[in-house]
């Protein structure tokens, strides 16, 4: 942690440096783009995409799982992705899963997680057939690629749900994409719609 602390001590001297005009973000935020993905700390949106302080609206939960939407209920998920809808007036929102997810493969092993309670309950809100739905050799595979593909499918799905969303997709005014990051590679793919495919950006 220690190193951590050190390099948080000497952010401001490093932005200067690199010329980052930090004052300007107090004037507010128009961030490009609602970037949802995994809490791993091997996935770093920042890093990948070369974002900016202010470019890039983050969601991040374990295994990247958008909830459902549910006109009665709410969450700290669904109350983040309703203000970068309908006040940020984001223009596209990512979601972006990645290889060798442990949320993920957890449900496709179907691990038993009695230890993590609310991890357990958590996942339990992913669509678990969609996750086990390939074949046999995917209990197998490290990576888990197969799952978390079709995973992150599930979540643009549940995100063309919601009401703010779906008008703007009516209209031309937002657009979901959907990623899979190779933490040991560094590729990131995207879904293409006509292919079905997972190919390189
Ligand atoms: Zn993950």
């Amino acid at each position: 942690m220690e190193p951590l602390i050190d390099r948080a001590r000497a952010f401001p001297q490093r932005a200067g440096d690199a010329g980052r005009e930090l004052t300007n973000l107090a004037a507010g935020q128009a961030p490009q783009a609602l970037f949802i993905t995994c809490s791993d700390s091997r996935v770093v949106p920042s890093l990948i995409t070369g974002a900016d302080p202010g470019d890039l609206f983050e969601l991040r939960t374990a295994g990247n799982i958008v909830p459902a939407h549910h006109p009665d209920t709410t969450s700290g998920e669904t109350a983040t992705i309703e203000y970068a809808v309908e006040v940020l007036g984001v223009r596209d929102i990512v979601v972006c899963g990645h290889s060798h997810c442990g949320a993920v493969g957890a449900v496709v092993r179907g691990d038993d997680l009695s230890v993590v309670p609310a991890v357990d309950a958590w996942l339990r809100t992913a669509d678990h057939q969609v996750l086990r739905s390939g074949d046999e050799a995917e209990v197998f595979d490290p990576t888990v690629a197969g799952p978390v593909q079709r995973h992150v499918l599930a979540q643009l799905a549940r995100l063309r749900a919601y009401p703010g969303i779906t008008r703007r997709l009516t209209e031309g005014r937002i657009r979901l994409h959907g990623w899979f990051y190779e933490i040991h590679t560094g590729l990131v793919l995207s879904h293409r719609p006509e292919s079905g495919l997972f190919l390189p950006l």
